[in-house]
């Protein structure tokens, strides 16, 4: 019996790297109008979906994930009412956001109608708030939905993409910020999966240049683990409309009507701490920018 028979395998080329899980069997798998979609059954991680052969959510850890793209940009933002997330079509992001009272509206837009339909048959404790009357799911591509933004609709804008190649690359450019800019309101901020600090740092400079260049005026990255990821370290960048990312509603977040299992006040403030070598780098971004 070859490896691949018992290994589903993420191979890295550029960073020289590949991730491994135990498989039981493939469950599904099909090519989509725009991409590739498997569902694996593993041995120890539930259900595993990739992408075009990328790993994207297991039943095992996406709570890592799903958590800290929700709740950091959330509760630092004073009264976040009008949410968008962009792709995240597993939905559990979307779970995540709709645990918020103060959420009044959130509409999910993701180019591949498909992820979704296919999550809802493997990952349904993800899809368990689908038909909240709060949430509004769209399938279009988010540039094209961003573009026709009302000015100053949203509070919160939260980019839960594939990485910046195929469907997902126009969402990493300066085009995409510029419209999020003009959608945010005052103090509005838009969060972005922003890849591993370790493997990917020049796609963060970009990100950085990308949301300075695009009038975002303060921009900062949580670091968290992501276990089914290259390096198993990764990021979610903010960037911030008229004020600092600063603060947080730290009474909120202890006093909170809902489970967590990563997040809480201490993971949200040592997530923004930035390591030595990423500190000097976003310091000269900023400088530059
Ligand atoms: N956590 C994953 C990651 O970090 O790679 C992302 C998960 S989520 C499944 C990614 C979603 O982005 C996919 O459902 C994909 O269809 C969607 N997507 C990619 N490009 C898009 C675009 N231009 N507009 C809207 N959704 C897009």
């Amino acid at each position: 019996m070859s490896l691949d028979d018992q290994w589903v395998t993420e191979v890295c080329e550029e960073c020289g790297s590949a991730f491994s899980l135990k498989k039981r069997a493939r469950v599904h798998e099909e090519q989509s109008a725009f991409q590739k979609i498997e569902v694996y059954e593993t041995t120890a991680w539930g259900n595993l979906m990739l992408i075009d052969g990328f790993t994207m959510v297991s039943t095992r850890e996406n709570f890592l994930y799903h958590e800290m793209m929700a709740h950091p940009v959330l509760y630092t933002h004073e009264r976040p009412a009008r949410v968008a997330i962009i792709g995240g079509g597993d939905c559990g992001t979307l779970r995540e956001v709709l645990r918020h009272s103060e959420v009044e509206q959130v509409t999910q837009i993701d180019i591949d109608e498909r992820v979704t339909r296919v999550a809802e048959q493997y990952f349904p404790e993800l899809c368990e708030s689908n038909a909240d009357p709060r949430a509004r799911l769209l399938f279009i591509d988010g540039i094209q939905w961003i573009r026709d933004a009302e000015p100053g609709s949203l509070d919160v804008l939260i980019v839960d993409s594939t990485d910046p190649i195929g469907p997902g690359e126009v969402l990493f450019t300066d085009a995409f910020y510029a419209a999020a800019h003009r959608a945010l309101g005052d103090g509005g901020m838009l969060v972005q999966q922003s890849e591993s600090p370790l493997l990917h740092i020049k796609i963060l400079e970009r990100m950085y240049r990308n949301l300075y260049g695009a009038g975002f005026d303060d921009v900062r990255t949580l670091f968290f683990p992501q276990p089914i990821y290259p390096s198993g370290w990764w990021s979610a960048s903010i960037g911030r409309k008229g004020a600092t990312v600063g603060g947080f509603r730290e009474a909120d977040v202890a006093n909170r009507d809902f489970e967590t299992r990563y997040y809480n006040a201490d993971v949200h403030r040592a997530a923004f701490a930035e390591p030595e070598f990423f500190r000097k780098a976003a310091a000269q971004w900023r400088q530059e920018s």
